[in-house]
């Protein structure tokens, strides 16, 4: 579900021609819809009303501080893989006690922040982290709260670069280890168990790998309270998939059909880690058709945004739909083509031999389900500056990041003086 559509002959975010915008801050930009990103937080909060929750949103799928503040509002909380996501959490307002920190390689001034802004819990992926965070917690004089990641080798049946719950991914601690690890944990006088992790992988479309991954979670949970370990967080990840081309993920209700009776019979609190199901259709990158021609009778359509904004294609193959600003043109005869950016790299496509209509030098079109990993992953590659974010709401629209200027892309270099 999301809010872009033509009406009028002009594709609209909500109550706003994109062209407009395009007018404004000029292209490419990255465009979110305020109704949609609201419409799927509350969809996910109601859909696990019977259980005690915390729906702690994936920073890394879109990092902006206003969208941050956004879903802040909406009582959620934070999911967080840095100390730079951290100091964006908490500058979008978001408390402290709903943010929770995972990640392999926390650094020890990154635990340092993290303990001191009082997180809610680290989700832990090693033994040599778990003694690391004791150390720091030591050094500060405070009991630092964990859960430790587990890994309970569940295939989630999606893209190997987005899998992260099987035996050879290099994410939480082995589920053959988790008992020794837990009591390890139980010994260490700065830390405080207060839960458990889990996150299998990323764009998942069938509800059985969730409930198979919670199953062997919650078997650990038992043996755990058993114990004498006191498990009150039991944080399942995020990892839902989205529609982007024919995919038929699974609706959050039909996920907490299934999985809230489990998660409610732990009387724990239950935490959600989503990212993509939240933002994934609620952005648009908006870019323009510099040129077009034709090699050996194949289409290109060289478009004003490359790898460097979008690196989901070239990343992992990705498919995201495309459509003409204007209705005319998505009336046109259609070819085959590849949409193509202007950086120098062959990998550098948005799309590959898709029908799509002919397009001509200045169309404008839009690159759909955009809003998860698309900004948050753009570089400066080709020293191109990083692409302006808009936020529409109703039929108002406000500049969330401006574009880079050409300033930003040396700010922090220095010639050495010999070379004067
Ligand atoms: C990336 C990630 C998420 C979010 O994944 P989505 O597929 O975007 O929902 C949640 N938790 C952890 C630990 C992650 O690494």
């Amino acid at each position: 579900m999301h809010h872009f559509d033509y009406k009028n002959g002009e594709y609209h975010c909500e109550d706003i021609p994109l062209s407009r915008i395009a007018e404004k801050v000029g292209t490419p930009f990255y465009c979110y819809s305020h109704a949609t990103l609201k419409h799927h937080f509350e969809v996910f909060d109601k859909a696990f009303e019977s259980v005690p929750h915390l729906i702690c949103f994936a920073v890394k799928a879109n990092s902006n501080i206003a969208i941050l503040r956004l879903f802040g509002k909406l009582g959620g909380g934070a999911d967080i893989v840095s100390g730079g996501e951290l100091h964006r959490a908490l500058i979008a307002g978001i408390p402290p006690e709903k943010i929770v920190y995972a990640g392999v390689g926390k650094t020890r001034d990154e635990i340092r922040q993290a303990l001191k802004a009082g997180v809610l819990m680290f989700n832990v992926e090693s033994t040599q982290e778990l003694l690391t965070i004791d150390a720091v917690a030591a050094e500060l004089g405070v009991k630092a709260r964990v859960a430790l990641r587990i890994n309970p080798d569940v295939d989630p049946k999606t893209h190997p670069y987005i899998s992260t719950g099987l035996k050879q991914n290099k994410f939480g601690i082995s589920w053959a280890a988790a008992m020794e690890e837990y009591r390890q944990a139980k010994g260490l006088a700065n830390i405080e168990i207060t839960g458990i992790h889990k996150h299998i992988g990323s764009q998942i479309t069938q509800i059985t790998p969730f409930a198979d991954a919670l199953d062997r979670t919650l078997a650990l949970v038992r043996q755990l309270k058993d114990e004498g370990i006191d498990i009150r967080h039991v944080d399942i990840g995020g990892g839902l998939g989205i529609t982007y081309k024919d995919e038929a993920p699974p609706h959050p209700r039909e996920l907490a059909e299934k999985i809230a009776p489990m998660l409610k019979e732990t009387g724990c609190k239950i935490i959600f880690e989503p990212g993509r199901v939240l933002v994934g259709n609620a952005g648009a990158l908006v870019t323009r058709v510099l040129y077009t021609k034709v090699n050996e009778g194949k289409n290109f359509f060289v478009v004003d945004a490359g790898m460097n904004d979008l690196a989901r294609p070239s990343l992992y193959g990705s498919f995201h739909g495309i459509l003409p600003l204007s209705a005319e043109a998505n009336e046109r005869k259609k070819v085959s083509a590849d949409v193509v950016g202007p950086i120098c790299e062959s990998g550098d496509f948005l799309a590959k031999d898709r029908v799509l209509p002919l397009l001509r030098q200045g169309d404008m079109m839009a690159v759909m389900s955009a809003g998860a990993y698309g900004f948050s992953m753009s570089s400066n590659y080709n020293s191109r500056r990083r692409v302006a974010e808009v936020l529409v709401n109703g039929s108002r629209f406000d500049v969330i990041r401006d574009r880079e200027s050409i300033d930003d892309l040396i700010r922090g270099e220095h010639v050495p003086d010999y070379l004067d």
